[in-house]
């Protein structure tokens, strides 16, 4: 049925098209715009920072992950019964369970200094008690020019990954920590 509504040009060889693209190229944009639409996508834990190209798109999917609760801290494994577990405190700071909120949010000493330090760069001081979702959807709210909303974002992303990387480093490959005070 569909078909009978193209019109066929003899000169023209037949090729792959994305319509949902208006160059016909395919975008994961592009397919998820469509996917939205449709009503087919899960926005739960979507966020304003997501999907915008800024940072490589492993990071961008790790804080789509992370603020479904699909990134596998100590907490996490402990629920779904994982069961080499021989401790479930943080191992940054091995004063609390290592759960999502803590270890990507203030409550960790270790991560809230990271946090201080890079918005401190910015000369932002803050520290308000709210949970990784509202932390995640108040961050735009703090910088101060828009000009620089672009890097303020990767900043976003960077303390992020970084606590991340480090702590998988700690865990896996033995690294210590050293903090200024
Ligand atoms: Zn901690």
């Amino acid at each position: 049925m569909a078909l009978m509504c193209i019109p066929i040009c003899r000169c023209i060889a037949d090729a792959l098209a994305w319509t949902f693209c208006p160059n016909r190229g395919f975008s994961v944009s592009s397919l998820r715009r469509c996917l939205e639409e449709r009503g087919s996508v899960d926005n739960s834990g979507n966020t304003p920072l997501l999907w915008l190209g800024f940072v490589p798109p492993k990071i961008e999917i790790f804080l789509w992950q992370l603020l479904k609760g699909g990134i596998l801290v100590r907490e996490v494994l402990f629920k779904i019964g994982w069961a080499n577990l021989a401790s479930i405190d943080c191992p940054l700071c091995t004063s609390k369970t290592e759960s999502l909120n803590h270890l990507f949010f203030f409550h960790c000493d270790w991560s809230w200094k990271l946090w201080s330090e890079a918005m401190g760069w910015w000369d932002v001081r803050f520290y308000c008690n709210m949970n990784l979702h509202e932390w995640t959807e108040g961050w735009l709210g703090l910088c101060a020019s828009k000009d620089n909303k672009r890097d303020w974002i990767v900043l976003f992303y960077a303390v992020r990954w970084t606590i991340w990387e480090f702590r998988n480093a700690m865990v896996f490959n033995g690294f210590s920590l050293s903090v200024r005070s």
